[in-house]
């Protein structure tokens, strides 16, 4: 049985990889953190007999091994150091990078040394430490399986193409909720409305990234260093459905595309049981249904964290750490209503112009840099 880490079960991609684990039951699962969530976590403990588990802080900690008393031991670590010692100490052959945030850094790279195949789902963990984190990988022989689905659809189309250049990526997006507006709307949008994804059901910050688009620009910057390309390479093109999850241009012109519905479940299960395809239940593409596939261009003046992305790939260093920082401060904000809809944007931009820039981002670099963005943005707000 394949043995699996999942670091943060208890969010979007974490509760449904259980859901698709629990479908197959030949999947043993090792390891389980969460943040906060504990009642939810007891469940999945309860479920699922992980040897190791992880929270927050002491408190919770507490307070699981309270609820948990009558379960046979497993051990409880804490914070951000048990958060990498679960994703590297574990018996786990594979690791589900499902945490928000670029705290999902240090445990990959840990994980990575620890010679583990890492299913990624934490986008925000490539964009800022790609360039470690791939050499990496390629050193210890280990795979990183992306979990995003536009990835994961570019990484299906690959297959069997090893020997063929990649001409060009389409990345696919729905343009969020927010597709169609102008400048002036966005200014009355609320947070409700920035949570209302028309197609995926995922967390709160992913959703808010798709709402400003930023999901998509780190999803550029992630796409760069899975598949090696440059960032002139790859071209944003809007499809509203989401039902082309994304797509490749060979040399020859020969366009390779994966459609399905949107169901985050197919990704993550494709990464748990590469390179195997298994039955997964839900909806099938109804082609009888499917009369308006349209495309479109990204209006990057409404929506200009694009070509923030493009910019942070180009200049590389810590600016992509930068951009994905000051997006995680601004969108903790945001969801506190405390800072309108663009002034996320406008945060990301001041911090890229502000925020001292390193041409070289080794660990410490990216880790000072997300330190020095914050203190950055809390001076200025
Ligand atoms: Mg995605």
């Amino acid at each position: 049985m394949r043995k699996l880490a999942i670091l943060g079960s208890t969010g979007s991609i974490g509760t449904q990889a259980l859901a698709v684990i629990r479908e197959h039951k030949d999947i043993e699962v090792e390891t389980l953190t969460c943040q906060g969530n504990i009642d939810l976590l007891e469940k999945q403990i309860r479920e699922f007999s992980p040897k190791t588990v992880c929270v927050g802080d002491e408190k919770k900690a507490k307070d699981l091994r309270e609820k948990t008393r009558d379960l046979p031991s497993f051990s409880i670590c804490v914070g951000k150091e048990g958060l990498i010692e679960s994703a590297a100490a574990a018996d786990a052959e594979m690791v589900l990078t499902a945490v928000v945030g670029m705290v999902g850094v240090e445990p990959t790279i840990e994980a990575v040394k620890a010679g583990k195949d890492i299913a990624l789902a934490n986008k925000e963990t490539l964009v800022c430490a790609g360039h470690l984190i791939m050499p990496l990988a390629k050193d210890r022989g280990v795979k990183i399986l992306p979990v995003d689905s536009e990835h994961s659809a570019i990484f299906q189309c690959l297959q069997g193409n090893e020997e063929n250049r990649i001409a060009k990526i389409l990345l696919t997006a729905s343009g969020g909720p927010f597709y169609g507006k102008t400048k002036e709307d966005l200014r009355t949008v609320t947070l409700e409305d920035a949570l209302k994804h028309p197609n995926w059901s995922m967390g709160r910050k992913i959703t808010v990234d798709s709402a400003t688009m930023v999901n998509k620009g780190l999803e550029v910057l992630e796409a760069t260093h899975l598949f090696s390309v440059d960032v002139r390479q790859i071209q944003v093109v809007i499809q509203p459905k989401s039902i082309i999850h994304s797509m490749v241009e060979f040399e020859d012109g020969a366009v390779m595309a994966q459609l399905g519905t949107p169901d985050m479940r197919l990704p993550i299960q494709y990464a748990l049981y590469y390179p195997k395809r298994r039955t997964l239940s839900g909806d099938r593409l109804d082609f009888a249904a499917l009369t308006d596939l349209t495309f479109g261009v990204p209006d990057e003046k409404t929506f200009p964290a694009l070509s923030f992305a493009r910019e942070a790939a180009e200049r590389k260093g810590n600016l992509p750490t930068i951009l994905n920082a000051a997006n995680e401060y601004a969108v903790g904000l945001f969801l506190e209503k405390r800072i309108s809809f663009p002034a996320i944007c406008e945060m990301i931009r001041s911090a890229m112009d502000g925020v001292r820039f390193r041409p070289e981002a080794a660990l410490s670099d990216i880790l000072e840099t997300e330190r020095e963005t914050r203190e950055f943005l809390e001076g200025r707000s």
